[in-house]
């Protein structure tokens, strides 16, 4: 199946807002097996949506609209569509009762006051649609068939689209598809997309089915190989041999094969695995490594205490660095950074601790040491693994790509050891 994704909304032409959507849909898309061709972002403009719309539905099967379905004079995606369908709008009476049931719910228009006369608009729906019920807001969802193309119109706000979508839109997408569509999920840390790329070359240039997709994430690769067959026995069949091939070129920069597992995921399992306690001791990252290690539920099983020690004497006196050190070394040094990993164990008692110190910028770079050096240290056993890296980027780049690289400097350490006993 062909498809197509259209945003509508100004506010997105003009850059107010980052197109999220679309990222989401075409990442949904890919796993559905539908060919995704074009993106379109088209403002709030009745002419020109008319346009958009008819050119998608002459050319795809699915096309899918976010934006626009508000209650308010510049929404006007269902209305167009009923236009470029030709088919009129009717009230949906399910939809009505969910509007009112919905504001009654939320206590300011309890007692008595009235839902605002536009919010009927909302249960007005395309006639022969399809109706999709909003958890989080007003407006439907509307899924209209005609003439070999489904035309699939979301709400514009992501937190009331994505439930939709994976509720409803999804489960009815896939049993459209002709074909089985069965993915799986390959994940790389420690080694860059440019580098991916290079060793699975002959792979990527041969691929047909299955099909190998790299997604580039901050410090990871994640690769997405899908296989289209007639049914899920005969689709797995088929990965299988390529998950094979590429644990044997990846090894243990793949940290996992399954959809949802996150690099924190697996770095607090393999702390778990071995009733290993955890400190993380940072700097410039001030808690980011410690926060991602705590999204991870359990986390308290391994987490035993987190230092951010940003000023030099916080190191001194919370992670007891020696002043000598820093007066020789300076506070961003492989030094400090041992110090700082190997003070965390012994003042919390964790078997290991992961420490960060580094010049995030913009300001504080130096010749010897520009923005973006940092340094980080594991230490395990009274061992310490000292590494240097050099990032590049904004401030926050700098820092979500050094809170990565700790965490797959902290799962190398772990699995060195692991090899070596
Ligand atoms: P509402 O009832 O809020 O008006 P709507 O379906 O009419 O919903 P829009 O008016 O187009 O949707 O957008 C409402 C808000 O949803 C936007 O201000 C923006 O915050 C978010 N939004 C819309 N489209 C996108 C998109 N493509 N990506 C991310 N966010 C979006
Ligand atoms: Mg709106």
């Amino acid at each position: 199946m062909d498809g197509e994704l259209i945003s509508v909304g100004t506010e997105i032409l003009l850059g107010n807002i980052t197109n999220t959507n679309t990222a989401f849909l075409s990442e949904m898309c890919a796993r559905l097996g539908i060919n995704l061709y074009y993106h379109t972002v088209v403002g709030d403009n009745e002419e020109r949506l008319k346009e958009t719309l008819k050119r998608a539905c002459g050319r795809s099967q699915v096309v899918l609209v976010t934006g626009g379905l508000g209650p308010t004079e510049d929404d006007i995606t269902k209305e167009t569509a009923a236009v470029v369908l030709g088919c009129k709008l009717v009230e949906d009476v399910h939809t009505k009762k969910r509007i009112e049931a919905f504001f009654k719910k939320h206590s300011k228009f309890q007692d008595g006051k009235k839902i605002p006369e536009n919010n009927w608009k909302q249960a007005m729906v395309p006639k022969g649609a399809k109706v999709i019920d909003n958890q989080n807001g007003t407006a439907p969802g509307l899924i209209l068939e005609e003439d070999g193309t489904v035309l699939i119109l979301l709400p514009g706000p992501p937190n009331e689209m994505k439930p939709m979508f994976e509720e409803s839109v999804y489960p009815y997408l896939h049993k459209n598809q002709p074909e089985i569509i069965y993915s799986q999920m390959v994940k790389i840390c420690g080694i860059g997309e440019s580098q991916v790329e290079e060793k699975i070359k002959d792979l990527l240039r041969k691929q047909k089915n299955p099909t190998i997709a790299p997604y580039a994430k901050t410090g990871e690769v994640h690769l997405r190989i899908t296989a289209k067959a007639k049914d899920e026995k005969e689709a797995k069949k088929m990965c299988k041999p390529i998950v094979r091939e590429l644990k044997g070129r990846f090894g243990k920069n793949i940290y996992t094969t399954e959809e949802n597992k996150t690099l924190e995921e697996a770095v607090v399992e393999l702390l778990a695995s071995q009733n290993l306690t955890l400190a993380t001791a940072e700097s410039c990252t001030g808690g980011m490594l410690a926060a991602r290690i705590v999204n991870v539920p359990g986390a308290s099983r391994i987490l035993k205490e987190g230092f951010v020690t940003y000023s030099d004497r916080a190191k001194r006196k919370r992670l007891l660095v020696k002043k000598g050190t820093l007066a020789r070394e300076g506070a961003v040094s492989g030094k400090t950074a041992k110090e700082m990993a190997k003070g965390g164990c012994f003042v919390s008692g964790a078997d290991v601790c992961i420490s960060i110190t580094g010049i995030a910028g913009p300001d504080g770079g130096s010749k010897e040491k520009p923005v973006g050096t940092v340094f980080m240290a594991c230490c395990y056993q009274g061992e310490v693994n000292i590494k240097e890296f050099h990032f590049s980027g904004s401030r926050s780049k700098i820092r979500e790509c050094t809170t990565v690289s700790a965490l797959v400097l902290l799962r190398d350490t772990l699995l060195q050891n692991f090899k070596k006993k």
